[in-house]
């Protein structure tokens, strides 16, 4: 394969220097000032409606910070309706033009940096340091798929044929897309489904998730001011029923839907009970995503990279260690260093620089994290209890760091999306065992290893166990165009953020043979 069809020139987002005092003191003044927006509704075709009014949260404190009012049932289906109009409009526009929309979003990101790191953090209790990755990653889906549709989808591909006879093969939206996003990326992963499934062609009824509609309405009103058609892009926030209606509606062409995979299980089965044309369903869910460090890993690196892929984020994102597996000889050692690298981090308001580890989404994360915390007391070793310290916001959503240690990798059933490692360690002659337990979850998204043997780390990595394999460094923190990111099993059907095939499943192909 042709190297730029992997390896495009583009420029990615730039970060901010955090040594730099002055830049980054500016920054934090112009976050403190910004005035984003407090209220978020169903936007229907441009119009603001109104809906059963709701507060909105911050996680940082349990303060109200804004008020969203949800989607009707009745609202989903005018929105429909809508979409379905915008997608005739929509599909017709040059993908030079679709494409120049998702490049003015990502000026736009750029140049209300404040407004929407603000947002980030009291919204999502983002630390200032992953509310700028989370906008970095926004900016790069935005200028990241507007190049790979150029460059795919601009012009039709021509196929081989007899003399007489002209074979294209075209590219086009699907349709009306449902894009159904979670709270933990509320910026980027919200974006990244609606700009893919808008540049392919499609139009979009957006769903965020209902602990953060603010983000959204912001990004709906960007992609507005940036030129895309009030009737190509809408947004429904509310709850799970919201997103139910939505997968019900008739005309559904696809569903975009990052979450849990309860409800990736149940929005297939809803689209399965449906008459008519059977909808594309891209599905990004979870994981029981594990690391393991054998004897030769470097202990200083591993305890590093552990204490990062497993409380950075406070634990919330898909990629997140969740089992680590250390090789018997090296773990006592290990452990040690991890608890040790552990206890440094500082739990706590995010808004301020020192804080690592903010809050958790919600008073109902933080309930069943506290009772996962409460049942592995009485069942695993406990190598750290982490609490919260007296200086945190009283009425916030906090969980420090814990370890626990069990007696086997199948101890950890289904994913826990918070700031607590597991720990089981192997004997350097069970690995293959390890490797069938580990199969054996079912989930497939992120992978880590930690070894200096070659053969090792091939033998581990060949075995498809994910998505997304990590090998002596950490394993959260995707970069776009870099690391397409997806699992698959348990964790997704295995489309790839950020990767040169994305787009592809937001499409149909169509072939045109003419006889000339
Ligand atoms: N892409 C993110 C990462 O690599 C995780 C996204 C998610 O949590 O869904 O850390």
């Amino acid at each position: 394969l042709p190297e730029d069809l992997y390896m495009p020139s583009r420029k990615a987002a730039k970060g901010v220097e955090f040594g730099d005092r002055r830049t980054l003191g500016a920054l934090m003044d112009a976050i403190a000032k910004a005035r984003p927006i407090r209220d978020a509704a169903p936007i229907i075709s441009g119009l603001r409606r109104q809906g059963v009014a709701r507060d909105v949260i911050s996680p940082i404190d349990g303060g109200i910070i804004g008020v969203v009012h949800e989607a009707t049932p009745d609202q989903s289906a005018e929105a429909m309706q809508a979409a379905r109009a915008g997608f005739r409009l929509w599909s017709r526009t040059p993908i030079g033009s679709r494409a120049a929309c998702l490049e003015r979003v990502a000026q736009d990101l750029e140049a209300r940096a404040p407004q929407w790191l603000h947002l980030l953090q009291i919204e999502a209790g983002k630390t200032l340091d992953d509310a700028i990755g989370e906008w970095r990653e926004a900016i790069d889906f935005c200028r990241y798929y507007a190049q790979e549709a150029r460059r795919r989808f601009e012009s039709a591909a021509v196929m081989q044929g007899p003399t007489g006879e002209d074979n294209r093969l075209f590219w086009r939206g699907r349709g009306v897309f449902v894009c159904i996003s979670p709270w933990n990326f509320p910026l980027s992963i919200f974006l990244g489904q609606v700009a893919a499934a808008l540049v392919a062609g499609n139009s979009v009824l957006a769903k965020p998730a209902e602990q953060t509609p603010l983000i959204a309405a912001a990004v709906v009103e960007a992609f507005h001011r940036a030129g895309t058609p009030a009737s190509a892009l809408h947004l429904l926030p509310g709850d799970g029923r919201v997103g139910a209606a939505l997968v019900a509606l008739p005309d559904v062409a696809g569903v975009a839907f990052t979450g849990s995979m309860e409800t990736a299980a149940r929005i297939n089965r809803a689209l399965a009970a449906k008459d008519g044309a059977i909808a594309a369903l891209i599905a990004e869910t979870g994981g029981v995503n594990a690391m393991i460090v054998d004897a030769t890993a470097l202990p200083e690196q591993v305890s590093d990279d552990v204490a990062t892929s497993a409380f950075r984020s406070a634990g919330q994102r898909c990629s997140a260690l969740r089992l680590l597996c250390i090789q018997e000889d090296v773990a006592d050692k290990m452990i040690a260093m991890i608890g040790g690298a552990a206890r440094e981090l500082l739990v706590g308001n995010p808004r301020d620089l020192a804080v690592h580890i903010g809050p958790v989404i919600d008073q109902s994360a933080k309930k069943s994290l506290d009772s996962h915390i409460k049942a592995m007391r009485g069942r695993a070793v406990v190598h750290l209890a982490g609490e919260a310290p007296a200086s945190a916001p009283q009425k916030g959503f906090y969980v420090a760091p814990h370890i626990f240690e069990l007696a086997s990798a199948s101890d950890l059933k289904g994913e826990v999306f918070g700031p607590i490692l597991h720990v089981v360690r192997y004997k350097a002659e069970e690995l293959d065992r390890l490797l069938d337990a580990l199969e054996s979850s079912g989930y497939g998204l992120t992978l880590g290893v930690h070894s200096r043997i070659d053969a090792t780390i091939e033998h581990i990595v060949e075995r498809r166990l994910a998505g997304n394999c990590y090998v002596n460094r950490n394993m959260i923190g995707a970069v776009v165009g870099a690391q397409p990111f997806g699992g698959f099993g348990l964790s997704g059907t295995g489309p790839k953020a950020g990767g040169p095939h994305y787009l592809d499943r937001f499409c149909v192909e169509q072939t045109v043979s003419i006889n000339t």
